[in-house]
């Protein structure tokens, strides 16, 4: 008997059964044309869920964070100006990573809990008359707080500013999940992983780039080998890559990227939006508060729960894990042990996240929590049978 639980953190998400076949192969010759046939659909799949026509996309053995040091290393010079918004941990670990490579970096402080501030942005780039800065970090869903950030705005903000920096945004618990628009924001860089929305195993770092990136790095100068566009696209060009691909994942990849192609963007985003809002519910009915400030910022892919204060919200994780064996996410950072998360992206379905919401309601309970066994999963109940995206599914 497998007790096999679903994972309720937001990353790596649950992975259906035919993607982890599809990972499982026999070893082929990546330097034959096997490896072509699962590369180019790959990098056809992403581009559309990119939703661009042009975007040069990079797929590394690698995680989001090498994602974050692709973009900035291939495009940007010791002591380049950087702008970026620090308003939660993933945010606050790019500006991080840009210091650490010796960029300067201009940081907006912004509350937790609070999206991207693309007013605040605005009048910073048009005071930028020298065009010393060179890059714009937007984070599009600040997986720490449950906070989704306008890009659109961003790129609004840099129009407005009449501001050439490029526009780089990290969407690893994002893309694939929520709506995502390469070409129409005016990306020239998106950075995701695989095991988020792509319902992978962690291993891949996926990238989409501009022209404007691409033309950016021949003449950025800083040191890179291993994440070298460069060497891959030459890789590419002979359907390989410089070393040695992650042949399974990249398997896995072309069938999660063909299944989500399959179901339909809209449709991908829509059961997204339905779980997140499920969720949000129970969470009212809990009588508890989101750590994202607004509605217009609510993530559909995790929500942050702030807990009573005085409570160590890490005590329902604990507990869930040993009790339930069930996996929700600790808060990080400025919010640790104010909030616990729950991831609801990738493979799920109403039923499952049902299974989750049912699973914090005794945690709570049992640590003493005023939560009314039951009123969370009634709320995301009725919530689920009446929305009319489900209604549709159905019937179709
Ligand atoms: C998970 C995550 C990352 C880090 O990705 P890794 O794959 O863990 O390196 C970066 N940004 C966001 C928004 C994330 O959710």
């Amino acid at each position: 008997m497998s007790f096999q639980n679903p994972v309720f953190i937001p990353g790596p998400t649950n992975m259906p059964e035919e993607i982890r076949k599809a990972c499982y192969m026999p070893t082929i010759d990546h330097r034959s044309p096997v490896f072509g046939k699962i590369l180019n659909p790959c990098l056809d799949n992403v581009r559309k869920i990119l939703k661009s026509d042009t975007a040069r996309i990079f797929i590394y053995p690698s995680t989001g964070t090498g994602g974050w040091e692709t973009a900035i290393s291939n495009t940007l010079s010791p002591g380049d100006k950087v702008l970026a918004a620090r308003n939660g941990m993933f945010s606050h670990r790019w500006i991080d990573m840009c210091q650490r490579h010796g960029l300067d970096v201009q940081i907006v402080e912004t509350t937790w809990g609070e999206g991207l501030p693309a007013d605040r942005y605005e009048e910073i780039l048009t005071a930028d008359t020298g065009h010393q800065i060179k890059v714009v970090l937007a984070t599009h869903n600040e997986t720490a707080t449950g906070v989704k950030s306008d890009i659109a705005a961003v790129r609004r903000a840099l129009d407005a500013a009449k501001h050439p920096a490029l526009l780089f945004v990290d969407g690893v618990s994002s893309i694939a999940s929520m709506d995502f628009r390469f070409d129409e924001w005016g990306v020239d860089i998106a950075v995701t992983g695989s095991q988020k929305g792509f319902m992978l195993p962690a291993g891949l770092a996926i990238l989409g780039f501009s022209d404007k990136a691409i033309a950016a790095s021949k003449t950025a100068k800083l040191p890179r080998t291993f994440f070298d566009i460069d060497d891959m696209t030459k890789g590419y060009a002979n359907n390989a890559f410089p070393y040695t691909p992650p042949v399974g994942l990249m398997n896995g990849l072309k069938l999660a990227t063909d299944m989500l192609l399959e179901e339909g963007l809209e449709n991908v985003f829509a059961r997204h939006h339905r779980i997140a809002e499920g969720v949000r519910r129970a969470v009212d009915a809990w009588g508890l508060k989101l750590c994202a400030a607004r509605p217009d910022v609510y993530s559909d892919t995790v929500s942050a729960i702030r807990t009573p204060e005085g409570f160590n919200a890490t005590e329902i994780v604990t507990h869930a894990a040993s009790k339930y064996g069930v996996a929700f996410g600790v808060g990080l950072g400025e919010v640790a042990g104010k909030v616990f998360r729950i991831g609801h992206l990738g493979m799920l379905t109403d039923v499952l996240a049902l299974s989750g919401i049912a699973t914090a309601e005794m945690v709570m309970a049992d640590l003493g929590l005023k939560v009314k066994l039951g009123s969370g999963v009634a709320a995301a109940q009725d919530y689920y049978r009446n929305d009319a995206n489900a209604v549709k599914k159905a019937a179709a």
